[in-house]
């Protein structure tokens, strides 16, 4: 099963494909963690990426494109993939589409007051990428990983300056794709102004 997440950052994107991941027994890609493992090694595409990362805007194209196919010719993906904030950008839709056939495209859809009052609460472990929300879903341990005891950090990114131009960035660049994946039918709508659990089980009726 090959999955596309769509949706403005804050959406959930990454909080509902590791849900899904442990139904499905498929890896969750993520180009923002990928990207964010790639600055903090220094990579020379780390290197290349992190002035846009830091801005709240798009990595260029070749680079990401780069990363993911990368990525998805490894063994894990043989039984598809859950993409989660790729493609971001039409071009990026166009050159996943040369190299593999996506299944479903699931939107999910939040307003930009819910997105700005979610990433300004969101705390990430900075070992397992866990996700969490100050605000509706807070850790067991102040500042502590429920899962591994990793250490929360907020990105630099859910910084209030940054979200905003991540919101614009999002509106211009990635929106379009909507139109696009409902043009090829296999994009379904997903209310995600509601609890986790009533967003995964809708996202499991369309994959199943
Ligand atoms: P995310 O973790 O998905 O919110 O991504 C964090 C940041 O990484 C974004 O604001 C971009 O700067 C960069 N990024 C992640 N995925 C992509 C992508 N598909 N194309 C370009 N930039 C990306």
């Amino acid at each position: 099963m090959k999955v596309i997440m769509l949706g403005p950052p804050g959406a959930g994107k990454g909080t509902i494909a590791k849900k899904l991941v442990e139904m499905y027994k498929i890896p969750q890609i993520s180009t923002g963690d990928l990207l964010r493992e790639s600055v903090k090694n220094q990579t020379k595409l780390g290197i290349k990426a992190k002035g846009f990362v830091d801005a709240g805007k798009l990595a260029p194209d070749e680079l990401v494109i780069g990363l993911l196919k990368e990525r998805i010719t490894k063994d894990d993906c043989k039984e598809g993939f859950i993409l989660d904030g790729f493609p971001r950008t039409i071009q990026q839709a166009e050159a996943l589409g040369e190299i593999t056939e996506i299944e479903k495209v699931i939107n999910l859809v939040c307003s930009n007051e819910e997105v700005i009052k979610r990433l300004s609460n969101r705390m990430v472990c900075k070992s397992c990428t866990a996700i969490y929300n100050l605000a509706n879903i807070p850790p067991k341990i102040k500042g502590k990983c429920d899962k591994c005891g990793g250490e929360l950090f907020q990105r630099d990114d859910d910084k209030e300056e940054t979200i905003k131009k991540r919101l614009e960035t999002y509106r211009e660049q990635t929106e379009p794709l909507i139109e696009y994946y409902a043009d090829k039918g296999i994009l379904e709508d997903v209310n995600a102004e509601r609890d986790v659990d009533d967003i995964v089980e809708d996202c499991v009726a369309v994959l199943d």
